[in-house]
This record gives structure tokens, C-alpha cells and sequence, in this order.
């Protein structure tokens, strides 16, 4: 794992403005240690129960990130307990994320997912959603826009997704000149294992990065 890692860094070329989210998820704590160790300090998890499973197994001072579709009625058990969620892919849940955030008394910070390529199999705002999504976020108290987040179809070339990245990074860039209570554009979180190369080179601030370092998943 040092390797892909010491490999995966070289790759970013000393961009340390890039976040890297190592992708844990089907991982057990112990790899996430060791990547830990090796100097990573953001994971990624799909699933709200394994995300909580791993949280309580571990005492690091992990930042964790929620990057899979998140049902309305598991908000309240991760809202308080995550830096970011990439994954709000509805009003519906930026409405429960403020409900909660003010239960608690606490902000929550959030990318609006948005998917690019109008793929049926994936979760996300269509680009001509993403107006509504916004003036909604504007009138809330609890919850802050940070940015935007895709995951881009799978393809056999990466360069096959370039258009799409470079449509999304085109609307970040758009959107961050606009101002709007509550909405920040500053991650824009694209390219997993197979087109982070691709997806920097087209704009992204923030990859996630699961089999690349950890092998691949069962
Ligand atoms: C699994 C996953 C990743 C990481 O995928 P790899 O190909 O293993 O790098 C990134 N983003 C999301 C949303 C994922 O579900």
C-alpha cells in the first residue's frame, strides 16, 4: 500500500490543494490504518452503516467523508459525525440535513451531486436541476453548499470523460462567480481510481481514490 500511495502522490505532482479522499469502503479498519499511517487523513465510505461501524472501530482523528446516496431517514445517525457529504442528491435531504443540523445545533457541509451524463443508474441533480437546488440551499440556516461532486460513467478510455468533467468544472466556475448566501464553490469533487489524471487536468480540486490504493474490491 506505501507504494500506491508514495505512486499516487507523485501523480499529483506536489498539488497539495488537491484533496485526496482515500474510498475505503468493503476495506476493513486495518487498511485504513495503515493508509493512516502512511500519511492519508480523509476516507470515504458508500454506506451509512458501514461508515458508523468504522467510525466506532477506530479512535484516529479520521476526517470521514460520505460519498454514496444518503436516505433521508439515516441522516441523523451520521450528520454530526462526517466533514462532508459529496453525495446530497435531492431537496428532499438538503430539507432533512437542515431539519437535523438544527436538532443538534450544528452546520453541515455538503456537495451537491450532480449527474452530468443523465445516467438512469445514477444518483444526482441533473445540471438544469441545480438552479432550484441553490435557491433552495439560500433560504436554509444549517446547511452550507461547498461545491459540486460527479461520478462519471465507466468507461474504457478515461479521456472519454473529459467533456463531462469539463462541463461540471465550466458550471463550478460559473457558479462561484454568483453570490449567494450559504453557497461556496470551493471542492469540486471528481475522479476515482481509473480518471483522477484526467479529471485534474480538466479542473478537480478533490479525487476519490478507493482500488488504486487499496487493491482491488471483492
Ligand atoms: C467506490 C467509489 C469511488 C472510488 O472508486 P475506485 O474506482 O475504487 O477508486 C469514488 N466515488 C464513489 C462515489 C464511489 O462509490
Amino acid at each position: 500500500m506505501q507504494e500506491k500511495i508514495i505512486e499516487l502522490k507523485k501523480q499529483l505532482d506536489g498539488r497539495t490543494d488537491i484533496l485526496l479522499v482515500a474510498v475505503s469502503k468493503t476495506y476493513p479498519i486495518s487498511a485504513i490504518e495503515e493508509a493512516y499511517k502512511y500519511g492519508l487523513t480523509d476516507f470515504g465510505e458508500n454506506k451509512v452503516q458501514e461508515l458508523l461501524e468504522k467510525i466506532e472501530s477506530t479512535s484516529l482523528p479520521i476526517n470521514w467523508h460520505l460519498i454514496g446516496h444518503l436516505q433521508t431517514n439515516k441522516v441523523k445517525y451520521i450528520i454530526d459525525k462526517v466533514k462532508l457529504i459529496h453525495s446530497v442528491d435531492s431537496i428532499k435531504l438538503l430539507a432533512e440535513l437542515e431539519r437535523q443540523a438544527i436538532k443538534k445545533n450544528i452546520t453541515v457541509d455538503v456537495l451537491l451531486q450532480i449527474n452530468v451524463a443523465r445516467e438512469e443508474s445514477k444518483y444526482g441533480f441533473y445540471v438544469e436541476e441545480i438552479e432550484d437546488a441553490l435557491e433552495y440551499v439560500q433560504q436554509l440556516q444549517k446547511v452550507n453548499v461547498k461545491g459540486l461532486m460527479t461520478v462519471a460513467p465507466f468507461v474504457k478510455n478515461a479521456e472519454e470523460n473529459k467533456d463531462i468533467f469539463t462541463r461540471l468544472y465550466e458550471i463550478f466556475i460559473d457558479i462561484s462567480k454568483q453570490k449567494r448566501d450559504n453557497v461556496n464553490m470551493d471542492i469540486l469533487s471528481m475522479g476515482m481510481s481509473g480518471d483522477f489524471a484526467v479529471a485534474i487536468k480538466c479542473g478537480s480540486n478533490c479525487i476519490r481514490v478507493g482500488s488504486f490504493i487499496f487493491g482491488n474490491r471483492q
